[in-house]
């Protein structure tokens, strides 16, 4: 009896303690931390801010996460107010990568510690950490699924292509289509993949604020002015919201029938609809990368920086924002496709299956 006794007052005392470390844990008073995000127009973002908060709450901190639904000064505002509040650390994703320089001066005049999220804050040396996913590799992976699915690798060909990059304010963009053509080059030198418009390089096919309907609209231009007689094969889409535009336009001037098939069409982010586009077979390819991965490095640094702990970072030369290089952690993004998508997405606990169906 006095055995079972004591046993009861230890599991009394044991679940005491578990609650009170748990609710320690979210009330340790680590101080509260600043998150800015870009926009809400795409899962991906909302899917980044949802866990940021969510892991930082874990490590014992509170988050203000703010939206900025692509406007550049609304951000900017954004990131002063919390500089103002006095944030411990700030974590931000730049609509404009180039426009944040003097806020973050105020930030160190304070001592907030800086955290680049995903894009690179270019143009200051008052930005401490990058977390990010390996950019070139998105870029290289996006190729290598048109690559693959041309079978350019086993000499078929000439195939006729379109290329489009992202926002040209987002130091990402340079290094997904820099990626892509470190592929796609060669075949172009070789005439095996043609660009009939003859428009290559950031400055000719960059998209301003990653816009679907900026895409569409180009891509009808381009279909107008130079596929009237031509079949287009391939595109290399950026991004899923970019290849959903891409796709309105090709459907308008009816691609998607037997004698008109679809050209092979990259994207990134694993989005919801673009997934469901590419099993209906209107999109070819994905890149997904996953946001709890990334939130957890971004925490992580957060976490050790505040702690006066070895921040981890894996890449100390790749991130040069102009000022100085960046150290950085990178993550390994995954292409998917229709063989793959289930075993990446659905068994991760990502998505769930019902989503799709
Ligand atoms: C991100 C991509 C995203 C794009 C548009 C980039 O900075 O790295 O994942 O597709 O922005 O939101």
């Amino acid at each position: 009896m006095l055995k079972l006794k004591t046993a009861f007052a230890a599991l009394a005392l044991a679940s005491f303690a578990a609650m009170s470390s748990s609710t320690g844990a979210l009330a340790q008073g680590k101080g509260t931390i600043g998150i800015a995000m870009p926009t809400k127009s795409s899962a991906r973002w909302i899917d980044d801010g949802n866990n940021m908060v969510k892991t930082l709450k874990e490590r014992g901190y509170d988050a203000d996460l703010q939206y900025a639904e692509d406007d550049i000064p609304n951000q900017l505002s954004q990131v002063e107010n919390m500089v103002t509040k006095r944030v411990k650390a700030l974590v931000i994703a730049a609509i404009d990568g180039t426009t944040l320089s003097d806020v973050l001066k105020q930030a160190k005049a304070n001592g907030i510690t800086v955290i680049a999220y995903d894009r690179l804050i270019r143009d200051t040396p008052n930005v401490d950490y990058y977390a990010t996913f390996d950019n070139f590799q998105v870029g290289v992976l996006q190729a290598q699924s048109i690559e693959q699915k041309l079978g350019l690798k086993d000499g078929k060909g000439p195939f006729n292509i379109e290329l489009f990059g992202g926002s040209p304010d987002d130091n990402n963009a340079y290094f997904f289509y820099n990626g892509a053509m470190s592929v796609l080059q060669p075949y172009i030198d070789s005439k095996k993949l043609v660009v009939v418009s003859g428009q290559m390089g950031m400055d000719k096919v960059a998209t301003l604020r990653w816009d679907g309907a900026t895409a569409q609209a180009r891509m009808d231009n381009l279909l107008s002015a130079f596929y009237g007689s031509k079949h287009l094969d391939a595109v290399l889409s950026p991004y899923d919201g970019i290849s959903i535009g891409i796709i309105s336009s090709l459907k308008g001037v009816g691609y998607g029938s037997p004698d008109q098939p679809m050209p092979v069409i990259s994207g990134q982010d694993a989005e919801v609809p673009s997934i469901k586009a590419i099993l209906r077979g209107d999109q070819s390819s994905t890149i997904f990368k996953d946001t709890r991965d990334l939130a957890k490095v971004a925490a992580d640094m957060v976490d050790a920086a505040l702690g006066g702990k070895q921040v981890p970072v894996n890449d100390t030369k790749s991130y040069n924002n102009g000022v100085k290089v960046v150290p950085s952690y990178l993550l390994k993004p995954v292409v998917v496709d229709k063989g793959n998508w289930e075993k990446v997405l659905i068994d991760s606990g990502y998505y769930k299956r019902s989503q799709f169906d």
